[in-house]
């Protein structure tokens, strides 16, 4: 029977080749860190979300161990049954220490949090309100909740309804979601947001989105998944950056960027909500446990980070240095204060070629770096995505920047 549908996704594939959108995989021959290995070569990587240096820290790497020597490696078993460990609670409370919430509940994945939250809280006398380019685990995750929906223009905190420039499509601002949502008398409101946008590495208003649900009533869910470990000036994330801790419901957030980089995710916030959570969430009652060498290196990330500032302080200095000396060069920058930072090649004839030409000359400089086309990001908005960690030294920076230029000069572009 596979036949007919072999053909379909043979010539489905040809096509996404065709239009540059198939998806290459390059393939790393060492473990995750700045220097890898590709093509038996090593490279400088600057496009990994591994943001403090963490995925191959030899202290996390131990904690690993020494967690599948005392605890084993699997627990075959969902956590109400026979999976939760002494340590899968120290982590949920370190968590909640961290983040400084009420309680904390793990998931496999923030991809599973995301798609657990929505559902059992939200129901058809609901709404949920949310950003244009919220991640994709969180539009799944509303899709499965039978609430209202409103979306609301990027970033836009405003009560209005106009043409949106870029689409010709009309669009709301946050504030007129929420007069909205008012008026149709729904029982519970709550915004949901990224906190850091991964393609711009723009940062949500998180004051004016408090704001805003104060004065409606509504709750504030937040995905802290490119900011846990280093945003905010104690690393707790945008809402420390915004001073706005106590004021946020609900947050989920990942293990799998700044926090280690391996796996697992959670939802943090109010204690119902986690209560609720252990009971309802779908992905929690009927997937595995989290395996206890992600529990105790997780745990030991957390303890590394709660004792000092030093790798988000090097990370910010990395970052600001980068940024300023790129700008200084000619590149079109895209400002912020973000680790993630778009290289703009819409300005230039061809950009979108360019964007890949220029990141394919990088890597022969030995430089890993990703160019995003459309449909990825925005006709006219092709860039490179570099992405700063705390592993990175002086003398990678230093590389990098020289190598940017170079090639730069090369292409015409500075
Ligand atoms: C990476 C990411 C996720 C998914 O996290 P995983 O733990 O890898 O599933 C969810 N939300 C946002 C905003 C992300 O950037």
């Amino acid at each position: 029977m596979y036949g007919k549908m072999k053909d379909f996704l043979a010539s489905e594939l040809k096509s996404l080749e065709e239009q540059k959108l198939y998806k290459h995989e390059r393939i790393i021959e060492s473990a995750q860190g700045a220097e890898i290995i590709v093509k038996g070569k090593k490279v400088l990587n600057f496009c990994a979300n591994n943001y403090l240096g963490l995925s191959s820290h030899p202290e996390l790497i131990k904690a690993a161990h020494e967690s599948i020597e005392d605890r084993g490696y699997g627990l075959s078993s969902v956590r109400f049954i026979c999976g939760t460990q002494d340590i899968h609670k120290t982590l949920e409370q370190k968590v909640s220490e961290f983040l400084g919430t009420e309680d904390t509940i793990l998931f496999s994945s923030c991809f599973d949090a995301n798609g657990a939250v929505f559902e059992p809280l939200f129901l058809a006398e609901d709404a949920i309100i949310t950003d244009a380019l919220n991640h994709a685990s969180i539009i799944d995750g509303i899709r499965l909740a039978k609430a209202q929906r409103w979306i609301y223009k990027h970033g836009d905190m405003r009560d209005v309804e106009e043409e949106d420039q870029a689409t010709g499509k009309m669009a709301k601002g946050l504030e007129r979601c929420l007069k909205e949502a008012k008026e149709a008398g729904c029982r519970f409101i709550v915004i949901a947001t990224d906190s850091v946008f991964s393609m711009d590495g723009d940062i949500a208003k998180l004051d004016e989105i408090c704001d805003l649900a104060e004065k409606y009533e509504a709750l504030v869910m937040i995905d802290e998944s490119h900011s846990s470990g280093f945003m905010g000036k104690t690393g707790r994330g945008v809402h420390e950056h915004f001073n706005v801790m106590n004021r946020i419901d609900i947050i989920t957030t990942t293990f799998g960027k700044a926090l280690g980089g391996a796996s697992g995710g959670c939802i943090s916030g109010r204690k119902e909500i986690v209560e609720w959570m252990r009971n309802k969430a779908r992905p929690y009652l009927f997937s595995n446990t989290i395996a206890p060498a992600v529990a105790g290196a997780t745990i030991k990330a957390i303890d590394l980070l709660s004792s000092s500032t030093y790798l988000r302080d090097k990370l910010e200095e990395n970052t600001k240095r980068f940024r300023k000396e790129m700008t200084e060069a000619g590149f079109d920058i895209m400002p912020g204060i973000h680790p993630i930072t778009p290289i703009m090649f819409g300005k230039y004839p061809n950009c979108s070629q360019l964007a890949v030409d220029f990141a394919n000359r990088m890597l022969e400089e030995g430089i890993y770096v990703t160019a995003f086309s459309f449909p990825v990001v925005p006709r006219g908005k092709d860039r490179i995505r570099v992405q700063i960690s705390a592993a990175h030294e002086t003398e990678h920076l230093d590389k990098a920047i020289a190598s940017f230029i170079k090639v730069g000069k090369e292409l015409n572009i500075i």
